[in-house]
């Protein structure tokens, strides 16, 4: 996803917007969401395949939760305030114990703007310190005048980016009626600020965009040497359950990750020789036999800038060496 300039929408095509949103009864309606369950504790939502638009009204990102005997952590929030309260009823519908923290798996759109349903319910958010520079960097700023743009009425003149109530120094642990978790950070890999949620007690692990399952990662300006030694670590413990940040949860952790893991392999294998042999990127970008991912899910909106950002990232690496 690239950041691309605002242009505010005429004030005309913005009320014709609302009018279309409340006159088609489908799309004025609250989005439900239906939880999958994974295990006696923890249970997600499932978004979309592809990328955040105004067809699936940002619903594109995963977010799970775990019911303990006390209360509810979550983890994630969706990319929209009113899918934040859809989440928070679909938890609803199962639990009314309190909501009592959301940890987010790191600082992207579509992870954290449902933060506001959540603090109005009382809850404390937490995130890994890394996080701040989203908010500092003006990248925060860029991309919310973009998701105005794109995802308009969803995310709107009132949406508020929510920052957590504690950053994360490091790796903890906590225990929530009888219910143990483990927070890893595994960051900076797919963001700067990543963590993943292990879930002792069910073997389940919430590892954020770490993993996409069945679909083109957003790779953009990740980190991709130290992505992939995250995903061999997080192989390496050999989860269970993975509920990943985009696509199905996985009860094969290692098959799953090899997606993820083959497509940075391969965007860094051939933007790399690009690199050696100082070939322009678009050049390179031609000439790179695209065809073993192509099929997939967000490959047409997420591919030339994945390449782009690891050439790039390679160039830099290059320099470096
Ligand atoms: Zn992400």
């Amino acid at each position: 996803m690239t950041t691309r300039p605002a242009v505010p929408l005429p004030r005309w095509l913005r009320a014709a917007i609302v009018a279309l949103v409340c006159l088609l009864p489908g799309l004025a309606a609250a989005q439900e969401l239906t939880p999958i369950r994974v295990s006696e504790h923890a249970w997600y939502v499932l978004g979309d395949a592809g990328m955040a638009s105004g067809a699936n009204r940002g619903f594109n990102s995963n977010a799970g939760f775990v019911v303990t005997a006390d209360s509810v952590i979550v983890i994630d929030a969706l990319g929209t305030p009113p899918l934040g309260e859809a989440l928070l009823a679909a938890i609803r519908r199962i639990t009314d114990k309190p909501v009592r923290r959301v940890i987010l798996t790191h600082y992207h759109a579509d992870h954290f703007y449902g933060l506001p349903a959540f603090k109005a319910a009382g809850a404390e958010v937490w995130a890994q310190r890394a996080g701040q520079d989203y908010f500092t960097s003006g990248e925060a700023a860029a991309r919310l005048a973009q998701r105005r743009q794109d995802l308009f009425p969803w995310v709107d003149e009132h949406t508020r980016l929510v920052e957590p109530d504690r950053w994360l120094d490091g790796d903890s642990r906590f225990e929530d009626g009888g219910v143990h978790f483990r927070i890893d950070v595994v960051g900076p890999a797919h963001s700067p600020e990543d963590l993943t949620i292990s879930v002792d007690e069910d073997g389940v692990v919430f590892c954020g965009d770490l993993l996409f399952a069945g679909r083109i990662p957003f790779v953009g300006s990740a980190d991709s040497r130290r992505w992939l030694a995250a995903i061999d670590r997080l192989a390496a413990r050999r989860p269970k359950i993975l509920v990943t940040g985009h696509g199905r949860h996985s009860t094969d952790a290692a098959a799953d990750l090899t997606l993820t893991r083959d497509y940075l392999l391969y965007l860094r294998e051939q933007m790399g020789k690009a690199v050696d042999e100082m070939q322009p990127f678009d050049e390179a970008y031609a000439r790179t036999d695209w065809q073993r991912f192509s099929g997939l899910p967000a490959f047409e909106a997420a591919n030339r800038i994945n390449a782009y950002g690891t050439y790039l990232l390679l160039e830099r690496e290059s320099l470096a060496r």
